[in-house]
């Protein structure tokens, strides 16, 4: 039997040990983690420091119970600090020093890391980042133990975004710093200006085109670039992520475009003996095939499934990614799919966008609430490109259904003619994605 090594046990790896063991009883599997914790519900961390999600336990899976199931050799608190490919040899370093193992096939799932620029003054007791389960614990703890009331969010991306309602939820006052006009890049300025609304509304203060320049007062005082200074009890800095490359870049992988690890459709790297998934990697876009590098846990856990394929002698390619994205803030929903009107113009795209608004379900039934849904399409053939969807509910069924649209490959004409069922707590009987539909339909040239 093949010796097969995986480095990094969260989502990529913890799901490619899983799916690899499903097709092959036999198959010898090793898995390292630096890390204490492996398997653990990355995308739960913001509600539990929330409070909606009580139990820390409820994010962890116990890591015995994993190899024991999975029949496993399980190495937390053991980090890969080099690879040979050469001899198929890797280094490792636990507390028991360095050591070497042999590999047939390696997959590297390293993830990525949260971005924390060095400022001056910072005091790390009182600034954290958030991106594994220590990060969450040391808010936690924080929150607990020096009862802040207020914190600087610096980003307005979906981190951020996310925790502005948990910390809320704790009585934690927030103001959101972000060097750009708006917030959620991910959507277009016009979504995020509903989004910006809806924070206002909940009482958070928006620093917008500004940027964290360096701290005083041991870290109390936030100097932005405007020369505006602001307090605060704790500070989170949400500016972002970088994908953990460097042992591939030391072992001369190849590395894309976009910074992350380059792989083919079948997730292997420019070395066919190393897959590599999950937030570590650059796919290509479902539909423009130009490269992307999305980090989100869907995709890992369908890379992990290719590569299991693969290794036993499958072909099933990785269609390439979409980058479906919702997230909740407080009321609201929000999401995106596909590429967007900056994305498209940078690739010098021929696009159009038709905007609808409308209600989640009939008006007379209770509760209806407004909806503002959109699609990016070829100003010719009507292709989709991207949709958003922004709105109080009904939102998680609309960007699934234009999703799923854009993996068919459907035009805008085929909008219209979706049959989505309705009842009057659900949508009308010409669902505003219909609506939308005959919008775009209209505007093709
Ligand atoms: P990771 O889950 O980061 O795992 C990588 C592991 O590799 C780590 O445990 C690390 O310790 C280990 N490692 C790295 N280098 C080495 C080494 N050299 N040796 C040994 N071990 C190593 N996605 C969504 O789709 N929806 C969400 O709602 C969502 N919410 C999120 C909320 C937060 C706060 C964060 C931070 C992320 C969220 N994500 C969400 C993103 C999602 O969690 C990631 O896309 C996913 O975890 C990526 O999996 P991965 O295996 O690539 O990396």
């Amino acid at each position: 039997t093949e010796k097969i090594i995986i480095v990094g046990g969260v989502a990529g790896g913890a799901n490619v040990a899983a799916q690899i063991r499903r097709n092959d009883s036999e198959a010898d599997i090793t898995l390292f983690d630096k890390g204490e914790q492996i398997a653990f519900s990355t995308c739960g961390m913001p509600y539990y420091i929330g409070g909606v999600v009580d139990k820390r336990d409820h994010l962890l899976v116990s890591s015995e119970k994993f190899a024991k199931k999975y029949n496993i050799n399980l190495q937390t608190n053991t980090e890969v600090i080099a690879i040979n490919r050469t001899n198929k040899q890797l280094t490792y370093q636990n507390s028991a020093g360095e050591h070497q193992a042999s590999y047939d096939k390696l997959i590297l799932s390293p993830g990525a890391s949260a971005k924390s620029p060095e400022l001056e003054g910072e005091n790390v007791k009182r600034t954290f980042t958030l991106h594994r389960i220590p990060d969450m614990d040391a808010i936690e703890r924080f929150i607990e133990t020096e009862k802040p009331q207020n914190c600087a969010i610096v980003g307005a991306g979906f981190v951020g975004m996310e925790m502005v309602e948990n910390l809320l939820e704790r009585g934690i006052d927030c103001t959101i710093i972000d060097h750009s006009e708006h917030v959620m890049k991910l959507v277009d300025n016009d979504m995020a200006g509903i989004i910006e609304d809806h924070l206002k509304a909940k009482g958070v203060q928006l620093i917008m085109n500004d940027g964290l320049e360096s701290f005083s007062n041991a870290g109390a005082t936030l100097n932005l670039t405007s020369g505006k200074r602001i307090q605060a009890d704790m500070t989170l800095m949400a500016v972002g992520i970088q994908p953990n490359t460097k042992l591939a870049e030391d072992s001369g992988l190849e590395i894309g475009a976009t910074g992350a690890i380059k792989v083919n459709d079948y997730m292997q790297t420019s070395d066919p003996s190393i897959y590599a998934l999950g937030d570590a990697v650059q796919t290509n876009d479902l539909l423009t095939r130009t490269p992307r590098h999305v980090a989100l846990a869907g995709p890992a856990h369908r890379q992990a499934f290719i590569i299991a394929h693969h290794l036993q002698g499958g072909n099933t390619p990785y269609a390439g990614v979409q980058g479906t994205a919702i997230f909740k803030i407080f009321d609201l929903s929000a999401g995106a799919v596909g590429l967007n009107k900056t994305v498209l113009n940078q690739l010098g795209i021929n696009y159009k966008e038709a905007v609808h608004e409308a209600l989640s379900h009939a008006g007379y039934y209770p509760n209806a609430r407004k909806i503002c849904i959109k699609v990016l399409f070829d100003a010719e053939n009507g292709r989709l490109y991207g949709a958003q969807a922004v709105g109080r509910e009904g939102i998680d069924k609309r960007l699934a259904v234009l999703a799923t649209a854009m993996k068919a490959n459907m035009t805008v004409r085929d909008l219209p003619e979706l049959e989505l069922g309705y009842a009057p707590p659900y949508s009308s009987p010409k669902d505003p994605i219909n609506s939308l539909g005959y919008k775009a339909e209209s505007m093709l040239e």
